[in-house]
């Protein structure tokens, strides 16, 4: 009797509670399914889920609900975690790659069972649309499948010595712990990339995952930890931190512990990452802010670049790195099509990510929308001729902005900017050297793309004198990467290169080994030293 008492009091009081609660994460099914609550803790030490540090509120972008809330991570929460990792390194280390492999692949198989609602989370908290939420989870499993199969290629090369009797080769080891930053556009995927080679070539991690998306953050973690229990793993193979402002972030870049801080985030935070990084000699990946262009010349297949144009400026609210944000079109085809994209802009349907219908959601938060009109604002100031576009929706709650196209002179500042928003910028060219010189001048350098069937600038587009990016595409969109190619791009965009290709040798520190298994002593280069 007295049990049933306590019980019915307990759920009455869960019930009113929730009635009362500002907090609406419960009422979503998948977010129940993925262990996220109204009250989260943000600090997963390997052993325990902590939390005692400021309280971050987590919005729907959307709606501007508030979702709910997460607790961050303390210094002496983190220095726990650092700990944890370290025991962690020391049996996984001796654990061979091929079996680190089939842990990762475990990883992949746990983010696919969970695929549906972590990519309805994705959208419900970082507002891209429903479809690329699950591209996004999609990417993950990619590439701890990849880094499956790569555990068991992680080969060094084998050389030729000058010397009798001795024998050369190259190691590859882990560097140890390593520090993941990841920003708000990719919190699912780019830790993916990280986590999958970091932990098939022997590495452990700490993941701090971007603030405006804490409940995407915990509910990756949350998945991952499942496969380590199951496995007796340490949890600590990978960790999980969130701050509010820049307090534990800055603690770990500054951590000489961390030997490889890997950053994907603004160029403007990757500079400070670099500078605190490298004075300690340590590695980074950085995966810094882009800037891409779109050629389209003369011969181009007008109906598929006018697709892969709207996918790439307006998908994702124009908030991916490898958004095109530069559209250099050829004179002769300027107006026809300036005349089709407009038509097309004008028939994008704005509205909720979670809706099947809709291919424009909100952006991430309140500031950016800021940032969005204080850009259109620079480029009429700067010349610009608006054509499409240009403002902040104030119909609706969340953080709709119209996706807009500006006319504009290729050299205004404004255009060598990032602004994280669907803003295209477009101009004209006559010659492809002209066109090929306004792609390659602006600081940034992720990724570039031309739309042509003549093999002669086709090639001139990815040779010496051609795009300086590091993704340079013909005839595709500049978004949308494949996992098996090495991402990342040059100048400001920072010079990482992640997931695919040989990547893998970023997290692994190299040795050249040399044996003698003679009795004499040779030395290199044929030196005579005393009686050797
Ligand atoms: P951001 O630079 O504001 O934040 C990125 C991450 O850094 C977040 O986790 C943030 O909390 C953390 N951070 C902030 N200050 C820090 C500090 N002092 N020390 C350590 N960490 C700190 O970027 P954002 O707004 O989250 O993301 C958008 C930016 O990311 C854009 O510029 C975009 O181009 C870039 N991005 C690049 C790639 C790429 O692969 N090149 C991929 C995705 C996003």
């Amino acid at each position: 009797m007295l049990s049933s008492i306590t019980t019915f009091k307990s759920s009455s009081s869960i019930l009113l509670r929730s009635l009362s609660s500002k907090f609406t994460i419960s009422k979503y099914p998948f977010a129940r399914e993925l262990g996220l609550k109204e009250t989260n803790l943000g600090c997963f030490t390997g052993k325990r889920w902590c939390g005692s540090g400021k309280k971050l509120i987590s919005l729907n972008p959307t709606t501007d609900e508030q979702l709910a809330e997460v607790y961050t991570t303390t210094n002496e929460e983190y220095e726990e975690t650092v700990k944890n990792m370290e025991e962690a390194f020391d049996i996984w280390a001796d654990v061979p790659a091929p079996k680190r492999g089939d842990i990762v692949k475990q990883l992949g198989e746990a983010f696919k069972s969970k695929k549906e609602s972590l990519g309805k989370l994705i959208s419900l908290e970082m507002g891209k649309i429903y479809p690329e939420g699950l591209g996004e989870v999609q990417e993950t499993i990619d590439v701890c499948d990849y880094a499956c199969g790569l555990s068991r290629m992680l080969n060094g090369t084998v050389f030729p010595s000058e010397r009798e009797n001795h024998s050369m080769f190259e190691m590859w080891n882990p560097l140890g712990l390593i520090g993941v930053i990841t920003a708000f556009n990719f919190p699912n995927a780019v830790l993916g990339w990280n986590a999958s080679l970091a932990l098939a070539t022997g590495n452990v991690c700490m993941w701090k995952g971007a603030s405006t998306v804490p409940l995407i953050t915990i509910a990756s973690m949350k998945i991952m930890e499942k496969v380590f229990k199951q496995n007796g793993l340490p949890g600590a193979l990978c960790t999980m931190i969130l701050g509010s402002g820049r307090t534990v972030g800055e603690k770990l870049i500054r951590d000489k512990r961390m030997k490889l801080i890997s950053f994907t985030g603004s160029t403007e935070i990757g500079r400070h990452v670099a500078e605190v990084v490298h004075t300690d000699f340590r590695s980074t990946i950085l995966e810094c802010g882009g800037n891409n262009a779109i050629i389209v010349c003369k011969d181009a297949n007008i109906k598929l670049a006018l697709r892969a144009i709207l996918f790439a400026a307006v998908g994702t609210a124009g908030q991916r790195c490898t958004t095109t944000r530069r559209l250099i079109i050829h004179e002769s085809r300027f107006d026809e099509f300036i005349t089709q994209m407009v038509k097309a802009y004008k028939t994008i349907p704005m509205g909720n990510p979670l809706d099947s219908t809709t291919l424009l959601g909100p952006l991430v938060e309140k500031k950016t929308l800021k940032e969005y009109s204080d850009a259109i604002e620079a480029a009429k100031q700067q010349g610009g001729k608006i054509l499409y576009g240009g403002h902040v929706v104030t119909s609706r709650p969340g953080n709709f902005v119209e996706p807009t196209i500006i006319e504009i002179p290729h050299d205004a500042p404004i255009v060598h900017e990032e602004t994280f928003a669907p803003i295209l910028y477009v101009m004209k060219f006559n010659e492809l050297e002209e066109a090929i010189k306004i792609n390659n001048e602006v600081p940034q350098g992720l990724s570039s793309s031309m739309f042509t069937n003549d093999l002669k600038n086709l090639f001139q587009w990815m040779g010496p004198k051609g795009s300086d990016c590091g993704l340079v595409n013909c005839n595709i969109p500049t978004s949308g990467a494949e996992i098996g190619g090495a991402f990342g791009g040059n100048k400001e965009t920072g010079g990482g290169r992640e997931s695919g290709s040989d990547s893998w040798k970023q997290y692994c520190r190299r040795s050249t080994c040399t044996i003698n298994h003679g009795t004499k002593l040779p030395l290199a280069q044929g030196i005579k030293f005393g009686d050797n």
